[in-house]
């Protein structure tokens, strides 16, 4: 199939003598202002290379761009309202918690906080919503895809715990910023948006921090044991220790909060004699990270204090996979939502999500994708990328599975086609000069949100990453050197409606 493309922001290929001398300037300025990871290979905790990068920003279409940004407080209250419906949370994952442990060993410290009364109301939701442009036109009146490339967004998913990026995506933006300027072109930078995605994210701990009221208090970052994407977890400290030099930061991965942390006779978390005013997983969302029951303990010691907790646990819950599925059931976003304007913008950002759980409709979604595996993804209750299946391998796992309970843990996702994009990808160790390669991009849009139940202290869209991956890869995780990281390049093409079965572009 020929994929929809959509032009680099400056004409390529870069003449090679320029190319080498650019991408040698930029490696340099990732280095020095913290794009950069630990080497997995070779770790050493004295080191960091580069993280890997597109040379150019991505075009994205700026109307699209905008509906995003102007979306997400949306999505954040109707997350907010998920996370509180315990009714809800508890009839969409019952089925998935029979089979996935993970899943279950959460949802079981849920209920024992439940049981023993919540002790913070408020919770802290640091969201991202990841969006790809859909190029294919499930309308086929409309063919939208034969004047512009592309027809609308799709979501991905949304991330409510560890969303990460908050200082990339704006360093990104500044690298590119730097590139452009050499290569000549500092007067496109203008068509990139201002990107304030780590004070945004700060500003939410710092608004929880001062909302838990203790002058004495603490923040505490969930680490794991060792951390690759240091970068990206260390400036959040920093900035907060800039703009409040009040607050303390400590750093400690889930063994130490079992060892080296306590409970007193009011709950609260305490490290060295002080509270814990807010806790922010950096850790915390996948199996691998707790190896035994030790850091399960620590887990339900945290979400029994009274800290608020960066996601709480119903939080965690809510930004599963099989929340997201049953979102997209018939009358779901009406209850959260009513039945306004909102809600079909909301409905509209949707795409093909299927349960496939044990029932006739499970068996329906399953006899589809066994028809046509090309079309989907398959996905189980998992984050932080590499987890999902395509293609030959979701026929595979379906067929395997199809008998067995095993299979209402995963989802089925029609599958994204986004447009091609020509670009350049810096690497560390790649040979130079690198090959302008077609790229497919995702935009994370970041909101934060803080409140209890009944009551929104603060809801806003705080900034973005772009994160572009070779077009012929089923996954880009940055972190796991998939990826790059990007900015978006607004570009002006639009959907007119003309009428109702019409649109033409601009
Ligand atoms: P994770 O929690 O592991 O990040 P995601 O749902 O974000 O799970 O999937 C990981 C990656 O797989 C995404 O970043 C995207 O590149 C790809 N992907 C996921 N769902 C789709 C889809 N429906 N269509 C196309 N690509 C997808
Ligand atoms: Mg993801």
């Amino acid at each position: 199939m020929s994929q929809a493309r959509l032009a680099s922001c400056i004409p390529l290929p870069i003449e090679q003598k320029t190319l080498v001398n650019v991408i040698e300037k930029a490696k340099d300025w990732a280095l020095m202002h913290g794009v950069g990871m630990r080497d997995r290979k070779h770790f050493n905790k004295d080191v960091i290379q580069i993280a890997p990068f597109a040379l150019l920003p991505s075009p994205f279409p700026k109307a699209e761009f905008e509906k995003a940004v102007e979306l997400q407080p949306i999505l954040n209250e109707l997350m907010h309202k998920v996370a509180h419906d315990d009714d809800f949370l508890m009839n969409t994952l019952q089925n998935a918690l029979q089979v996935d442990e993970f899943t279950a060993n959460l949802y079981d410290i849920w209920m024992k906080v439940r049981k023993e009364q919540v002790t913070q109301p408020i919770s802290l939701g640091m969201l991202r919503s990841d969006i790809m442009l859909e190029s294919r036109c499930p309308h086929t009146e409309n063919q939208c895809a034969k004047h512009t490339p592309y027809c609308s967004w799709k979501q991905v998913e949304i991330n409510s715990i560890a969303s990460g990026f908050g200082h990339m995506g704006p360093k990104t933006r500044e690298i590119q910023s730097y590139i452009l300027r050499q290569l000549g072109h500092g007067d496109l930078i203008k068509n990139m948006p201002e990107n304030r995605a780590l004070s945004g994210l700060c500003a939410g701990i710092i608004e929880a921090y001062d909302l838990f009221g203790v002058p004495t208090a603490v923040v505490l970052f969930v680490v794991e044991e060792v951390s690759y994407n240091i970068c990206d977890q260390r400036f959040h400290e920093f900035e907060i220790s800039e703009k409040r030099p009040d607050i303390m930061i400590h750093r400690k991965t889930l063994t130490e909060i079992n060892e080296e942390t306590e409970l007193n006779d009011k709950k609260q978390l305490v490290i060295d004699g002080k509270p814990v005013a807010v806790v922010y997983y950096r850790s915390g969302y996948e199996p691998a990270q707790y190896p035994s029951t030790k850091e399960w303990d620590a887990r339900l010691k945290v979400e029994r204090s009274t800290a608020i907790k960066c996601p709480s646990i119903h939080y965690q819950l809510a930004g599963t996979k099989k929340v997201q599925q049953a979102l997209a059931g018939p009358g779901v976003l009406e209850k959260f939502m009513g039945c306004g304007a909102s809600t079909s913008r909301v409905r509209d950002i949707f795409t093909g999500l299927y349960s496939l759980d044990f029932d006739e409709s499970g068996e329906r979604a399953v006899e589809m994708a066994l028809a046509d595996a090309d079309r989907f993804v398959l996905k189980p209750q998992r984050e932080g990328g590499g987890n999902n299946m395509y293609g030959a391998d979701v026929r595979d796992a379906l067929l395997r599975m199809r008998h067995s309970r095993e299979r209402a843990a995963y989802i089925l996702m029609e599958r994204i086609l986004p447009p091609l994009v020509p670009g350049y990808v810096v690497r560390p160790n790649a040979a130079m000069p690198p090959p302008v390669v077609d790229l497919v991009s995702e935009l994370g849009i970041y909101g934060v949100i803080i409140g209890t139940k009944d009551k929104v202290y603060h809801n806003r869209q705080v900034g973005h990453v772009l994160r572009s991956k070779l077009a012929d890869a089923n996954e880009g995780g940055v972190a796991a050197g998939l990826g790059a990281l990007d900015s978006p390049y607004l570009i002006d093409i639009r959907h007119k409606k003309i009428s109702k079965y019409n649109t033409k572009l601009l």
